[in-house]
């Protein structure tokens, strides 16, 4: 079956690929459930999930039934055209949250380059503020808006202009930060790659306020917290807040590639037809896909399941942090948990592989 074994795959991957991934040296081959295979046979407790992806795990039946019984009856049509699994999806999803309509991407950077884009159009205003430390995605304007100067740096006079990056959890430097041209506030409720950074409940209301006496719009990025990954279906639940817009991508699909920014009615009305537009977004198949991943969720009371593992999770962390000095702190909601060490997180990474547990570091030593 393969032509290749791990080593050749490696080796051509290297010579044919644009180089920009810094990968772990295992080939993946399957999965099912909460454990993946590499081609080697080695067998893995999957803690990554995609980056926050497999909200399911892996293999789930529901969403292979799904998916195999969409691909014989229709993948693509073009947007030009209606089609069910998506119109079911927004009558389903849309209740669940405070938001009345939705516009269908491809992934995380999209969703949000279309909120950015429907935030600035509605109000009419040029300027967005955002928050150091933040990821919203790798396009161009998405850049712009993500908190880490080192990926901004090399397209410095190429990156779209206005947006204002504040220290996170930080409510005076967004109080300073405001202008009559504020268009938004866009952030993630809880940091995933900037190190599972959990703001305080205060932040968030004094946010709303601001927002409230301002006239502007929250655009919150819950790509990385939603579908479950924090306990609830989306992270802002935990701080009882709601926004003007939403973007969602990550496990919305539970693996097949899609995303979406979700508006209130008097947001949503901000875009006239002609103004945004997608071949792929919202087609049939990852229509499909989300409507499982979401009954599933629902059906199966993983939102229940995530809090309860998580929990005991956090415990047993906890336990280990009383006794080894190196970690530092441990937090997060649900199954979104860092463990943030005194010193870099990169081997710890290396040597639990090798133990058999993917995990990720982010920002260094969490
Ligand atoms: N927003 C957040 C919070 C993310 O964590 C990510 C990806 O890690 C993105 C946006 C970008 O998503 P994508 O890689 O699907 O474009």
């Amino acid at each position: 079956k393969y032509f290749m074994n791990t080593n050749e795959l490696i080796e051509a991957e290297d010579k044919y690929f644009i180089n920009t991934f810094a990968r772990q040296p295992i080939v993946l081959d399957h999965g099912k459930g909460v454990k993946v295979w590499d081609k080697d046979g080695n067998e893995y407790i999957d803690m990554f999930a995609g980056i926050a992806v497999n909200a399911l795990g892996h293999a789930h039946p529901k969403l292979v039934n799904a998916l195999q019984g969409q691909v014989e009856k229709l993948i693509h049509v073009s947007n030009i055209y209606y089609n069910e699994p998506a119109i079911e999806y927004a009558k389903k999803l849309l209740p669940l949250t405070e938001f009345d309509r939705l516009f269908y991407a491809n992934s995380g950077a999209e969703a949000n380059e279309g909120a950015i884009k429907l935030a600035l159009k509605y109000t009419g205003k040029s300027e967005i503020i955002t928050a150091k430390d933040s990821f919203h995605g790798r396009t161009l304007l998405t850049l712009a808006a993500t908190g880490h100067e080192e990926y901004r740096e090399p397209y410095l006079k190429n990156l779209p202009q206005g947006f204002i990056e504040v220290p996170y959890n930080d409510i005076e430097a967004i109080k300073e930060a405001i202008s009559d041209e504020t268009a938004a506030i866009m952030l993630e409720p809880i940091q995933g790659e900037g190190g599972v950074n959990v703001p305080s409940k205060k932040y968030f209301d004094e946010i709303a306020e601001i927002c409230a006496e301002k006239d502007i719009l929250l655009i919150l990025d819950e790509v990385q917290t939603g579908f479950g990954r924090c306990g609830t279906l989306f992270a802002h639940e935990l701080f009882d807040i709601k926004a003007d817009i939403m973007t969602i991508a990550k496990g919305v699909g539970g693996g097949v590639p899609m995303g979406a920014f979700l508006a209130t009615e008097k947001v949503a009305g901000g875009f006239a037809p002609g103004d945004h537009g997608t071949t792929f977004g919202g087609g049939p198949l990852v229509c499909a896909a989300a409507n499982a991943v979401l009954d599933t969720i629902l059906d199966e009371d993983l939102l229940e399941n995530s809090k309860k593992v998580g929990a005991y999770f956090k415990d047993k962390l906890n336990e280990l942090k009383e006794k080894h000095d190196k970690i530092v702190d441990v937090r997060g909601h649900g199954l979104m948990i860092g463990v943030e060490l005194s010193e870099s997180g990169a081997g710890y990474v290396d040597k639990l592989r090798e133990m058999g547990f993917l995990i990720n570091c982010t920002a260094g030593n969490v």
